[in-house]
């Protein structure tokens, strides 16, 4: 992109965004998409909800314990280390039947949770397993720039409600669908990430300016069918849901939103005096 112009791009399309959600005159919206599950023989497929949430906190889509990875041909590295899943301790009781006092029921009781350790396919080495490829055909615009930031980004299947994350301490893009949008959003994170050290969890702040990019750059790269979602999140996580309230969250981070959007696409800062990173 050419300098001037891209600036010019990017107010153009910032403008545009503002513009829509004033009047609500947004394209409508194409479905969001999700990645389906492969048919393999993962242990993990058959984890509860809660232990897979926790596989993709611990930034991989296949872990499994150290003689199960052994089992398939592959080695824990030296030094690596467990991540947890939580196996439920059972009891087997009995209990009076109301109905008969004289006679007795075996029940089983959950008396509580055991931490089980698993490793990281990323922290084994040894025989090669057929490994689905969730990665989309083509990858998604900017896809460099996660690179240019050391950023890792993977791809694998849905869990319920999770789309995606960032995890600032490993550097991690986890993304469970290929649309663009999503991307882009977990991208602004990372970005906003090395100007403003994020919170975690889910701050509406943070929320709101990743989601603005995100939209500004769906506009750009011409995944308009997405801005109607990004407006949506953004009323999620705006105190005041009318159009003139989503406007103003907006405009209170607006500085960081140009930040963001500067870094991503490799402009100078108008602001500071500071090396095009590009
Ligand atoms: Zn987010």
């Amino acid at each position: 992109m050419e300098k001037g112009k891209g600036i010019d791009r990017v107010k153009e399309a910032t403008e545009k965004i503002i513009d829509m959600f004033r009047t609500g005159n947004i394209p409508s919206a194409v479905a969001r998409t999700v990645i389906a599950r492969d048919k393999s023989e993962k242990p993990s497929n058959y984890w509860s909800l809660g232990n897979q949430l926790l596989m993709m906190i611990a930034g991989t889509f296949d872990a499994r314990g150290f003689n199960q990875w052994k089992g398939v041909g592959r080695q824990v590295k030296k030094g690596a280390k467990a991540s947890y899943i939580l196996a439920p301790m059972k009891k087997t009781v009995k209990v009076k039947d109301e109905n008969d006092p004289a006679k007795e029921d075996a029940i089983t009781i959950i008396k509580g949770f055991k931490g089980i350790p698993v490793f990281r396919y990323e922290d084994t080495e040894g025989n090669e397993i057929n490994r689905p490829s969730y990665e989309p055909a083509v990858l998604p615009p900017l896809i460099e720039v996660a690179e240019r930031y050391g950023v890792t980004v993977k791809y694998g299947p849905f869990t319920k409600n999770f789309y995606g994350y960032f995890q600032p301490a490993t550097k991690t893009i986890m993304l469970c669908t290929h649309d663009v949008r999503t991307f882009f959003h977990e991208l602004a994170h990372a970005a906003h990430n090395t100007i403003n050290p994020l919170k975690g969890g889910q701050h509406a702040v943070q929320e709101i300016v990743a989601e603005t990019c995100a939209a500004v750059l769906c506009e750009i790269y011409g995944y308009e069918g997405y801005i109607y979602h990004g407006y949506e999140y953004i009323k999620h996580y705006s105190m005041d849901k009318t159009n003139s309230g989503i406007i103003k969250e907006i405009f209170r981070v607006m500085n960081d939103v140009q930040e963001v959007l500067r870094l991503i696409l490799g402009q100078p800062s108008e602001n500071k005096n500071e090396e095009n990173v590009a």
